[in-house]
């Protein structure tokens, strides 16, 4: 029996899946050979996403509290809680809280509702806390949000930089195929990340830099590549704009012994750095979380955009900064407008848009400016400036930076909505409804992966208890507020031919958007669509989407580097587990995926340890000025004297440790508004 061609639930690689049916909540999973982002690979997760299908734990049922109520009062309630509220506030004193698991799909009504109809722009995504920096990074230099690169691009480098990046465990199916191109075609790899991970196993070089001194690397590598007359002239001077003070303000500190000492590496390695990258014109810098989630994350972005355009390593094969998602469908939200600083369709809110897309959907409300980004939305709940808010798909009482403040703030906020598939999580545990929504296998839609190819995700079972998916549920409330022409979706179709239609009106879309492709997209082409990609090869023409058509250098400075603080002697890193996904409401359902790692562990550098009384397997209390949480210490050379690291992934809902999403500080990079999860001061004691 052949399978359904869907896609995986879990990261931005977006590996497509053969899927067979095999009983009522049964499948079997492999890797879709004809799927041009995996080619038939699957990772662990994707493996085992057969055993992730029971009913375990779902949220079946609309509640009101704690008690199951039917959809239509459900609903009704949240529609006039919104409008109450609305009345009486503004629209401004509401908010939705959204998720990169959504479907595109359900991204679109949830951005047309909000920004187009209640006329506010307070609807944010937890990709703010993923890969905002990126964007911000490449709306500065290329005036779009367009990742330049595909994964083809990796078949074809002859040197992979991976910055901030464990892709061996957060992004397997790319690092497997970078390892074949190096079995297939010697490609060289260079892992720039303060720990030694796993993906630096394979590595041909490894850069421990200080945390946060990225800007310092890059800034020094394009100084090298100046003085050795690696600049590509001919395109500076076709594509790119260069400001008059650019060098000047890049040159000061930017030589070997200077980075050596800013990003505490060996001079010998640096040097190594730069003459391997001199020496393969055909470079893909990959970068992930550990550039972004920096208080300086948009600079650090910006200085590798700088090294990729002032040497004409973009726009070519093998050769481009390629900025990887974390998210099964970030990219999704990013291209209707699911980010508070978007309008919809790649448009900002310029006047003109704004027009446009009030033309577009026959609506003279349409948010006129941003919204509330993530941590400042949550700030605001905390402050009583908003009065309702819907969360979707995701657990912001885990995952958001000082999340001991957000659940504060969540508490005492009128009204909660979250929609999910999960009963109890530690953000449905604090909503006054809860609305149960279809999870993967269960709905029909499309998402879009790190390289911008988009694919469908299609059900596998019927729809469990009385769930429904998210486009229902934010159309229905919609319709209930007033707009019932305006919501009259019956089927995801509907909604993804509207969107390809904005995409393409007016020219409203993003200009590499393959607008015939789009505008072809019919009932049956959709249920039908294969994988494609859209915008083509980034930038090959060396044009870009700024208005003279050309791509910018911006200047960017090493900002000054935390030094240790007498009470906070350590620096704290988070990050992910192989197997493990985001809170675990999903992966923690698979005993092949727990096995991987059974408990939060916080790595220590054994002569910090020595030095701190720690020993293997001791209880450790790690404390920040944030908050505090106890973790299983585990020893580990991989780690810098002074740091430590933490997963991400435990809850409440299953230890009562282990709670990293306690420990940042809610501050965020100025630019982008993402929080900086990767260097928060921080102690360590043995309990
Ligand atoms: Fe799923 Fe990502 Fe693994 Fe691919 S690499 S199977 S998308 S988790």
């Amino acid at each position: 029996m052949s399978g359904i061609r869907t896609t995986c639930a879990y990261c931005g690689v977006g590996c497509g899946i053969s899927a067979t049916v095999t009983g009522a909540r049964s499948v079997e999973i492999r890797g879709d050979a004809d799927h041009p982002a995996n080619h038939g690979r699957l990772c662990s997760k994707g493996t085992h996403l057969g055993e992730t299908t029971s009913l375990e734990g779902r949220l079946l049922h609309p509640m009101i509290g704690t008690k199951r109520a039917g959809w239509d009062k459900a609903l009704d309630l949240v529609a006039k809680r919104f409008r109450d509220t609305i009345a009486e506030h503004g629209p401004n004193s509401v908010a939705f809280y959204v998720s990169g698991q959504l479907l595109t799909e359900d991204y679109y009504v949830a951005n047309k509702l909000m920004k187009g109809f209640i006329g506010s722009a307070n609807i944010d995504t937890n990709s703010r806390l993923c890969m905002s920096s990126a964007v911000a990074g490449h709306l500065r230099a290329f005036g779009e949000d367009v990742v330049p690169a595909s994964y083809s691009d990796l078949d074809q480098a002859d040197l992979v930089i991976l910055v901030g990046s464990n892709t061996a465990w957060c992004h397997p199916v790319v690092y497997q195929r970078i390892l074949a191109a190096r079995a297939a075609r010697g490609t060289r790899i260079v892992v720039i990340d303060p720990r030694r991970t796993e993906t630096c196993e394979d590595a041909d070089l490894h850069l421990a830099i200080r945390p946060g001194s990225d800007v310092a690397l890059f800034n020094g590598l394009l100084a090298h590549c100046r003085d050795a007359g690696l600049l590509d002239e001919a395109y500076l001077s076709r594509s790119v704009d260069v400001p008059d003070d650019f060098w000047a303000r890049q040159g000061e500190g930017s030589d070997l012994w200077s980075v050596a000492r800013d990003c505490d590496v060996p001079p010998a390695d640096l040097r190594r750095f730069f003459e391997l990258f001199a020496a393969h014109p055909r470079t893909v810098t990959l970068f992930s979380q550990g550039v972004n989630q920096s208080l300086r994350g948009t600079d650090q972005v910006n200085a590798i955009l700088n090294v990729h355009l002032a040497t004409g390593r973009i726009g070519k094969p093998g050769a481009a900064p390629f900025s990887i998602t974390g998210q099964p469908n970030a990219m999704g939200g990013r291209e209707v407008g699911g980010l508070a600083t978007t309008l919809a369709a790649h448009m900002d809110f310029a006047p003109e848009n704004v027009a446009r897309v009030g033309r577009f959907w026959g609506t003279p409300n349409v948010a006129a400016k941003p919204g509330l980004k993530a941590v400042d939305l949550f700030r605001s709940i905390g402050e009583g400036r908003i009065k309702a808010l819907w969360i979707m798909a995701t657990n912001p009482a885990v995952s958001m930076p000082d999340a001991g403040a957000v659940r504060e703030a969540l508490a005492a906020c009128p009204f909660v909505v979250v929609s999910d598939c999960i009963a109890d999580t530690d953000t449905t545990r604090l909503a006054h409804v809860t609305l149960p929504a279809a999870g993967w296998g269960e709905k029909d839609g499309t998402v879009t992966n790190s390289e911008r190819v988009i694919s469908r995700q299609r059900r596998l079972f019927d729809l469990p208890g009385e769930a429904m998916p998210d486009w229902w549920i934010i159309k229905e409330v919609g319709r209930r507020m007033g707009w019932v022409g305006e919501f009259a979706y019956s089927r995801p179709a509907d909604i993804y031919r509207e969107h390809a239609r904005l995409s393409t009106y007016q020219n409203a879309g993003a200009r590499r958007f393959d607008i015939g492709r789009h505008a072809a997209i019919s009932n049956a082409d959709y249920a039908d669509m294969a994988p494609w990609r859209w915008g083509g090869e980034g930038f090959a023409d060396g044009r870009f989407s700024t208005p003279n058509g050309r791509a910018r250098l911006v200047p960017v400075a090493q900002a000054p580097l935390q030094a240790p603080l007498a009470r906070w002697p350590m620096t704290l890193n988070t990050g992910r587990y192989r197997d493990q996904w985001h809170t675990m409401t999903r992966t923690g359902l698979s005993p092949r995926l727990s096995s991987h790692r059974r408990e939060p562990m916080v790595e220590v550098h054994p002569l910090d340890a020595t030095g701190l009384g720690i020993a293997e397997g001791d209880l450790a209390r790690v404390a920040t000025p944030q908050g505090e949480s106890i973790f299983r210490a585990t020893l580990s050379e991989g780690q810098r004297r002074g740091e430590l690291f933490t997963p991400i992934h435990w809850t409440d809902r299953q230890s009562s440790g282990g709670r990293t999403g306690l420990l940042p500080r809610a501050l965020v990079d100025p630019h982008s508004g993402q929080p900086g999860f990767k260097a928060t001061p921080a102690s360590v004691t043995r309990v």
